[in-house]
């Protein structure tokens, strides 16, 4: 699957505020778009002021930087979300919620949504007793995630374990922190899910 490879803290730049893609280090004064508040580019300096239809992309484009997804990808699941029983918005929250690399972000298994895509694409996931190397995947209630036991012997898996005390788990996932082995008890509400962009606007955005 076809992913950004460019410089991470220029989507923040672009997007005008921080995204929080960079894990630790987005709360150290290293951070870009506190160090340079400017979009990025020679010739850039204040920011134009976006049009109705501009603001929509802006926000879908937030949406796709915060879960590292494709045009293509995020576009599949809005019309998921589309086509499903209920409301539009709540929907494609909660689609994006369920994949899989952002539970092992929302678990605390890895400091950012690209470090955990990382992990699952490297096979040190097992969901439900198999080995998953799709960071896509969408979880259901009752899911169970654990280590691959090689990965346990790793220096990242012992790294991991020693600060997931202070991690600290969404209500709708169940974490054994001394095993470090996880279930999912139940899809997230989502009132559960604290967006940084506005998912009405990504509606919008598609509805055109
Ligand atoms: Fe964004 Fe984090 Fe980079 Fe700051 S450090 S620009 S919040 S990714």
């Amino acid at each position: 699957m076809a992913r950004y490879t460019g410089p991470i803290c220029r989507l923040c730049r672009r997007s005008g505020e921080k995204l929080f893609l960079k894990g630790a280090r987005c709360f150290t004064p290293k951070c870009a778009e506190d160090k340079r508040p400017k979009p990025p580019g020679m010739a850039a300096g204040r920011r134009r002021k976006l049009s109705e239809r501009g603001t929509h992309l802006r926000e879908k484009q937030k949406a796709r930087y915060t879960y590292g997804m494709m045009e293509r990808q995020f576009k599949h699941s809005f019309l998921i979300a589309e086509s499903m029983p209920g409301v539009t918005t709540d929907n494609l929250l909660v689609i994006l919620e369920r994949r899989l690399d952002n539970i092992i972000y929302r678990l605390g298994f890895a400091d950012s949504r690209s470090q955990a895509r990382q992990l699952v694409q490297h096979g040190h996931i097992i969901l439900n007793d198999r080995k998953t190397n799709i960071p896509s995947v969408l979880v259901k209630a009752g899911d169970k995630i654990s280590w691959r036991e090689g990965s346990k012997k790793t220096e990242y898996y012992k790294t991991a374990l020693a600060g997931i005390e202070a991690k600290i788990t969404p209500g709708w996932l169940s974490l054994d922190k001394a095993n470090m082995t996880a279930q999912v008890l139940s899809l997230p509400a989502p009132t559960d899910i604290e967006a940084l962009f506005d998912v009405k606007a990504i509606v919008e955005y598609y509805s055109r």
